[in-house]
């Protein structure tokens, strides 16, 4: 398919750190996609945590399945607005490289360990992953992606960590948050697309889970329009024996709306900025978006996610758990150095490289290396 003008091209990428000859029949972006796919991290994806940890049921969401929802939802908006899916593919897939074990109570423990150390962030950590840590080619660490997938990655920073990235790479992905302009409708495209998917996996998971129930989700005016709508149509689905179909069908419908909105308020936006190139779509403040309407409806499901399935009593008490977790992982490598294989143990920067090692673990082998440095079993972790 052809390229909108404000599309990114790989033929015009701003190229990769380490130079390297084109691939004969890959553009660069397929090629940064194809490198996510076969690293070490994203395997790891597998067995970490979106909401839910890994042993406690096979059907919840891992961060790799919410990762391709995360591409598939991308791929087909970008699709309608002429952007560029090889992109859009390579940041979806590459997006929670970065997540430590135990979902955001391991991130938060790790941060709270690492603040006299410049602190944890999960989205600079998935930068480092891609640029440092994998270790796959002989002529330099991580796997060298062009600065518009490394860029999508990026998808937020903070202030000091910018100025520190600016100062190794000037011009380079962090700029954007100093002189606060965007990153490219790809990159933009995939932050909307993640918020989507989780939003609508995690009223999946949370029902499977028996946390939430329908009759709560009836408050969320998203959920219950398209739930009424389904049942009007199939009034069958009242049946309690289809109280599965009649959540999915809701579920495909509320996708359904949200991706059709996103394509008709971002081409108006398209449209009225009119940018002549990618460069000019940076420029042009966020273009990639909801309606108004849609926006108001997606922020008061997002609200009630938190509220009743993260904020869960249940929840609550394994990340609670998960932080004790990650907590003494983290002073048991740095007590003692040696317990972590030879390339972290021998670092010089030793907290960034125990934060490294805990950060790349999945949850389950955090759980077995905890059981095996405290002798305690914490979490059953499978
Ligand atoms: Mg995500």
């Amino acid at each position: 398919m052809t390229l909108a003008v404000y599309a990114c091209d790989p033929a015009r990428t701003r190229g990769r750190r380490f130079a390297e000859p084109p691939a004969p029949t890959r553009t660069d972006f397929q090629r940064d996609r194809d490198r996510i796919v076969h690293s070490t991290a994203f395997r790891r994806l597998v067995y970490k945590t979106q909401v839910f940890l890994n042993h406690e049921g096979d059907l919840f969401r891992t961060r790799l399945t919410h990762s391709l929802e995360v591409a598939q939802l991308g791929r087909s908006i970008a699709r309608s607005l002429g952007l560029n899916e090889d992109l859009v593919e390579a940041v979806a897939l590459a997006h929670d490289l970065g997540h430590t074990p135990f979902g955001h109570a391991g991130q938060d423990a790790l941060n709270e360990c690492m603040a006299p150390h410049g602190g944890f962030e999960h989205n600079l950590q998935s930068l480092r992953v891609v640029d440092q840590l994998e270790e796959r080619y002989p002529g330099f660490d991580g796997l060298n992606l062009c600065f518009e997938t490394r860029e999508g990655i990026l998808k937020h920073c903070s202030a000091r960590n910018a100025q520190l990235l600016e100062a190794q790479e000037p011009g380079g992905v962090a700029r954007r948050f100093i002189d606060r302009s965007q990153p490219s409708l790809e990159a933009q495209l995939c932050n909307l697309a993640d918020a989507i998917a989780y939003n609508a996996h995690d009223i999946d998971d949370g029902v499977r889970s028996g946390l939430i129930s329908m009759a709560q989700l009836q408050s969320v005016d998203l959920f219950e329009r398209y739930r009424l709508e389904a049942l009007a149509e199939h009034p069958g689905l009242a049946e309690p024996q289809r109280a599965r179909r009649l959540l999915y069908d809701t579920i495909r419908r509320m996708l359904s709306a949200q991706v059709y909105d996103v394509i008709a308020a971002t081409r108006q936006a398209i449209e009225a900025a009119a940018p002549a190139n990618a460069d000019e779509a940076r420029q042009a403040g966020p273009l990639l978006r909801f309606s108004a309407a849609m926006h108001a409806q997606s922020a008061a499901l997002k609200q009630f996610l938190f509220g009743s399935l993260y904020r869960h009593p249940q929840v609550m008490e394994t990340t609670g758990q998960a932080q004790i977790v990650v907590r003494q992982l983290f002073e048991a490598y740095s007590l003692c150095p040696a317990e972590m294989p030879a390339v972290h143990a021998a670092r010089p920067d030793s907290a960034r490289a125990v934060a490294d090692y805990i950060a790349g673990m999945t949850d389950r082998f955090a759980g077995r290396e905890h059981e095996r440095l405290t002798g305690l079993k914490l979490l059953q972790t499978g």
